[in-house]
């Protein structure tokens, strides 16, 4: 019999998984959680997932992948690519790094087995308007038959996010009881700029309106993610 009282959150310190942390925290009895350092230009983002998932009260284990990472040419990790603001027309914006999730997933399945745990959980959303192909439902339903295939296990792999856009993302960690946390020490920024953010990136706009779009019509958007909770 599995044991599905454990769960190994995929955490980066950013808003998404942060509220994935703490969704994970209500529905199993132990969390873990596990940090990739890929070589992100802000290694600041592994110290904030530190010192969340201590304050979580979390195992915190980090796992560097960044010369897997680094084949792919992307601008979160190489300083000669400047940052597309836009979504170039026909191609994804080079924000994307090729094959993230699944090095994420593919690890984290291999570290949760080890640690007899089977439920694996991550903060993508299909909903993001980047729309990155390995954030898809049908992307990690996939994977999670694959890891299955790979290890002859019952891996379960749970998206909270994927159906939710970020104002109902922000309810999300209202509900939780976590939004001034994730408002205030989450690090999402692109430029590496914790909280608020530089405002400019593509991932503070959708961070910050987001957030604008929640604080609305706080009422409605908590409403939307009664079920999730
Ligand atoms: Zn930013």
């Amino acid at each position: 019999m599995i044991n599905r009282s454990k769960a190994l959150a995929v955490f980066s310190g950013g808003q998404d998984s942060t509220t994935c942390l703490y969704w994970a925290l209500k529905h199993f009895d132990e969390v873990h959680t596990i940090t990739f350092s890929y070589g992100q230009k802000h290694s600041l983002e592994i110290e904030v997932a530190r010192k969340i998932a201590e304050k979580a009260g979390v195992d915190f284990h980090l796992v560097d992948i960044a010369p897997i990472a680094a084949i792919g040419k992307n601008s979160l990790t190489d300083a000669a690519v400047a940052m597309d603001s836009e979504k170039p027309a026909g191609c994804w914006p080079n924000t994307f790094v090729p094959g993230r999730n699944m090095f994420f997933l593919s690890i984290a399945a291999v570290y949760a087995r080890e640690n007899g745990i089977f439920d694996l959980v991550t903060g993508v959303s299909q909903t993001d308007f980047s729309g990155y192909p390995d954030c898809r439902d049908s992307f990690i339903r996939s994977l999670n038959v694959t890891l299955n295939l790979a290890m002859e296990e019952q891996f379960v792999i749970h998206t909270p996010l994927m159906w939710l856009d970020k104002a109902q993302t922000w309810a999300l960690a209202d509900r939780l009881g976590i939004f001034d946390m994730v408002r205030n020490e989450t690090l999402t920024c692109y430029n590496g700029v914790p909280g608020e953010g530089c405002g400019h990136c593509p991932s503070c706009r959708l961070r910050n309106e987001g957030l604008e779009k929640y604080l609305s019509d706080r009422d409605f958007f908590l409403r939307s993610v009664d079920g999730i909770v």
